[in-house]
């Protein structure tokens, strides 16, 4: 009867989304409430591992083992009751948070107290289907290891092919994006190429064609224009053609089309420059939008992304608090939204457990000052740029900078380690070509509708 009570009694603190601020967010409302009988900490997401997403290019280049940049969340959140599903709506005003259910798994529905929201962020097409339906994508585990899959299919399928325009489309990758899941794809996309060309007689160097495509003026931006410039004539050396000002417009599994952005478009007399380039592999990159659970949310948005006070509350819903790539917080020097990094959802995740600590404890809550770090990217054969202790550096040591940096921050020390021995290996040992074929395109989600929910847990 007792125990019974006390549960009812228990305030529920609940975090949506496994990522880089949820998890962040959960293991410091661990390390103050684990204990706390009072308290209980549940986290809902729909993968069971925290994707570490910065080395997700090294995966699909096959430089680190699939599984060796994933950690399960059962592992780093040890204090927290776990619910491996996909949430289908808030409902912010009778504090539910509603599943889906699967083929074999109830819908249900759990009840929260004070709620955490950081579901991240999903590829933004904007709206071009045909781009949804035929690019690869490099946001999930999964795009990572169907690109590589695609990369060595190609190279198969080029080393034997005798018509020279459809053995040029192979050896063509394009990259939308110059951002850094754009340019750390496409600088690891050379090296694999590179590296697996040896095992392909009839494929020379000059073959192979790797296009980054933004429509920027410049590379990587949020890094200062010496070092986004370093970045560039670094890659356009390894013939790695960077178009800049142009965009994509459409993608059709054999033709991708662009249009180089004129500086007056208004302008009758200029016309855009159309170009096609042929490719049977067009990795998007860019650009993310919030997922539809939270576009269709009854929280206030703006570009889709809920809108959070100075403590990161959200509008309207007190103990409600939205943090990293799904939250709209206005860096206040640009009065522009803050790039959707890791290191910002991680130091909005701080704020938010600690505002949510304060709430509870009756405590002052704390405004969210950023204050960054730095900054490194990775651009192929170990070079990087990086803005790290207010220095600018870039080449070799950048690199160097860049692998102890994001080796520290993996959770855990067996992956560490893992991912330590993948590189030394790659250092010694070509990479390995064997393509696998046990993953398909998802197409459709599995999940089906249920109009009813079961439980209210
Ligand atoms: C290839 C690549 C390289 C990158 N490199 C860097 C880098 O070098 N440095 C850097 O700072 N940033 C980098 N980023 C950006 C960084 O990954 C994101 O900014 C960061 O992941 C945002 O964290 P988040 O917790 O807000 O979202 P996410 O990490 O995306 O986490 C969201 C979580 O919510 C879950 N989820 C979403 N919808 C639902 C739902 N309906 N039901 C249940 N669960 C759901 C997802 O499964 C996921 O676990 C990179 C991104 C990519 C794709």
């Amino acid at each position: 009867m007792k125990k019974t009570q006390l549960a009812r009694n228990k305030k529920k603190i609940v975090i949506l989304g496994g990522g880089f601020a949820g998890v962040k967010c959960t293991r410091k409302l661990e390390s103050e409430f684990g204990n706390n009988s009072e308290i209980e900490l549940i986290m809902i997401s729909e993968d069971n591992f925290l994707l570490f997403t910065p080395m997700l290019p090294q995966v699909a280049s096959g430089m680190i083992e699939t599984r060796h940049i994933v950690m399960p969340i059962r592992t780093i959140c040890k204090k927290t009751k776990f619910y491996e599903g996909r949430i289908k709506n808030i409902d912010p005003h009778g504090k539910l948070v509603n599943l889906w259910g699967t083929a074999d798994k109830r819908s249900i529905s759990i009840h929260y107290d004070f709620l955490v929201v950081a579901l991240g962020s999903e590829t933004n097409f904007f709206g071009m289907a045909d781009v949804e339906k035929n690019a690869y994508t490099m946001k999930t585990l999964n795009d990572a290891v169907l690109l590589r899959n695609r990369i060595i299919d190609m190279l198969e399928q080029a080393e034997n092919e005798t018509n020279p325009i459809l053995r040029k489309s192979f050896l063509s990758f394009v990259v939308a994006g110059g951002g850094f899941a754009g340019i750390e794809t496409a600088g690891e996309l050379m090296d694999l190429l590179l590296d697996a060309r040896k095992h392909y007689h009839t494929i020379r160097k000059e073959d192979l064609r790797v296009i980054v495509i933004e429509a920027l003026p410049m590379i990587l931006p949020g890094f200062n224009e010496k070092l986004a410039g370093f970045a560039k004539e670094k890659m356009t050396d390894r013939k790695i053609d960077i178009r800049l000002k142009t965009a994509i417009t459409s993608f059709d599994g054999n033709e991708v089309t662009t249009k180089f952005l004129v500086q007056n478009p208004k302008d009758p007399i200029v016309e855009p420059i159309i170009d096609v380039i042929r490719t049977k592999t067009l990795i998007w990159t860019a650009g993310v939008t919030p997922v539809n659970t939270i576009k269709r949310s009854l929280f206030k948005t703006d570009k889709g992304k809920v809108i959070v006070n100075d403590y990161l509350e959200v509008q309207d819903f007190p103990g409600v608090f939205a943090i990293g790539d799904c939250a709209m917080f206005l860096n206040p020097e640009t009065k522009r939204p803050f790039p959707p990094t890791a290191q910002i959802a991680e130091a909005q995740a701080l704020i938010a457990a600690k505002n949510l600590i304060a709430l509870i404890k009756n405590s002052e809550k704390e405004k969210f000052e950023y204050h960054s770090k730095g900054q490194m990217a990775i651009i192929g054969k170990r070079s990087g740029i990086a803005t790290f202790l207010g220095m600018n550096i870039s080449g070799f040591w950048a690199w160097l900078i860049w692998r102890n940096v994001y080796l520290s921050k993996i959770p855990t020390l067996d992956k560490k380690i893992r991912v330590f021995l993948d590189w030394t290996i790659d250092l010694f040992f070509d990479r390995d070509i064997s393509r696998l074929k046990l993953m398909k395109r998802e197409d459709g989600k599995e999940y089906k509708l249920l109009d009813e929910v079961d439980d209210v847990w």
